[in-house]
């Protein structure tokens, strides 16, 4: 099976040729034709599993099939995503699909100014990727109109209802015309994500897909419990006494990064980071070392990592958790590639435990717990706002009891029979 077989148009051919992809994913290989032809669609799928390039090449596909000018603040496709973080990455996709494409693409996401969103906006858009609060904003302000939408799109609905989005959801769609394709995905099957479907969708095709093998079964998956201070003695020690061949080291920020390559090399062990403020220049060089094996230790931020296409790494190691748990996926993914075994490597300190919890359940799955001499076991029996990163909305709200808590008490999830392509 190719992209040409699926009938998808040549110019998004090319830059999924550039990217590297070869084939569709299974995901890719259901949903496209069903959406290339008008329908609604239900799509179980994690992260991994290739979901955002299924909705967003048909979408490309069909408003450059039929080419109208972009209009100030009024998306023809219109895609809602719980966090900034999902928004800005489903945004990134769209524009690295549609490179050979004439469109005009934004996302919006609250935290930041909405000014230049804004100047985005009235200058014409096609394409608008949105976390719920900052669309709803705008709306009300009269910046952007859901009257021209004829594709929509609900990426991870059973997070945003665990994160108590609903009344949102519901006003969003309301203001949606009576005409248009409803694509909605969500990684678990419950009763809420059902029910919440079950009423938008029209004659809706359901599809369930899991993550490639690879991304999970061939990883072994541990976790080291340490408090912050002791992470870097604690690594040093683990690169020096197991036979790492090739470690990629995810850091949350840049700064860390040149820290802990810094530090690496001062103790001889040969290592670079590749981050968003190095030049063009300085990160092929270090991916080039990498790759040809005279670098051992690469240390990366997530955002870097994503130009990162080796296929022999031997260990991951999140010397940092990610903030988003898909994050993970993305990141032990890069291990354990065309049936190698893979390592990923996990340090979690007190405020992190959390999100450690979320990614479990994600993933469905435990890592190992490792003994070693700098165990914390205040780290691994963190809870509430000390388990949470110190001024994080979660530990505000952990601290005074949020309505994303009240709202998972009062809803538990129960399954939801979906019947399978
Ligand atoms: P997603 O599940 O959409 O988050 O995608 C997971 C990863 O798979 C992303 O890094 C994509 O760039 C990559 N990907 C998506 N489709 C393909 C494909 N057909 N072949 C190879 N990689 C892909």
């Amino acid at each position: 099976m190719s992209f040409g077989n699926l009938n998808i148009i040549d110019p998004l051919c090319r830059a999924l040729a550039k990217e590297g992809y070869t084939a569709p994913t299974p995901i890719q290989t259901l949903a496209i034709p069903h959406l290339l032809n008008g329908k609604d669609l239900m799509g179980i799928a994690q992260t991994g599993t290739g979901k955002t390039a299924a909705f967003v090449l048909p979408i490309l596909q069909k408003i450059s099939e039929e080419r109208k000018a972009a209009r100030p603040g009024v998306p023809r496709a219109l895609v809602i995503a719980p966090t900034r973080e999902l928004a800005a990455q489903i945004d990134q996709s769209f524009a690295t699909y549609g490179q050979f494409l004439r469109f005009r693409h934004t996302a919006i996401f609250g935290g930041v100014r909405q000014g230049p969103q804004v100047k985005m906006l009235s200058s014409g858009v096609d394409v608008l990727v949105a976390t719920p609060g900052r669309l709803l904003d705008l709306m009300n302000q009269g910046y952007i109109m859901l009257k021209g939408v004829e594709f929509f799109v609900l990426d991870e609905i059973d997070r945003m209802l665990d994160m108590g989005f609903i009344k949102d959801m519901r006003r969003i769609v309301a203001a949606l015309p009576q005409k248009h394709q409803s694509l909605f995905f969500s990684a678990t099957v419950t009763q809420e994500t059902g029910q919440f479907a079950e009423k938008l969708l029209t004659d809706p095709v359901h599809i369930e897909a899991t993550p490639q093998a690879s991304t999970l079964e061939c990883i072994k998956q541990s976790v080291f419990f340490v408090d912050q201070d002791n992470k870097f003695l604690l690594l040093q020690k683990l690169i020096r006494d197991e036979d790492m061949q090739r470690v990629l080291i995810f850091s949350k920020t840049k700064h860390r990064a040149d820290k802990i390559a810094e530090s690496l090399s001062k103790s001889r062990i040969n290592a670079d980071a590749i981050h968003g403020n190095k030049s063009q220049n300085q990160r092929t060089k270090a991916m080039h070392d990498f790759k040809s094996g005279r670098l051992r230790v690469l240390v990366a931020t997530d955002i870097a990592a994503r130009g990162i296409d080796v296929d022999d790494i031997s260990h991951v190691i999140n010397y940092d958790l990610p903030s988003e748990p898909e994050c993970y996926v993305h990141r032990i993914g890069r291990t354990g590639r065309a049936g190698a075994d893979g390592k990923a490597y996990s340090f979690c300190a007190a405020d992190e435990r959390n999100i450690l919890r979320r990614i479990e359940r994600l993933t469905r799955s435990r890592a190992e717990v490792m003994g070693h001499q700098y165990h914390s076991e205040a780290a691994k029996i963190a809870t509430g706002a000390a388990a949470e990163p110190a001024n994080s909305y979660r530990s505000r709200t952990a601290a005074r009891g949020s309505r994303q808590d009240s709202y998972r008490k009062s809803a538990p999830r129960k399954p939801y029979p979906v019947r399978r392509c």
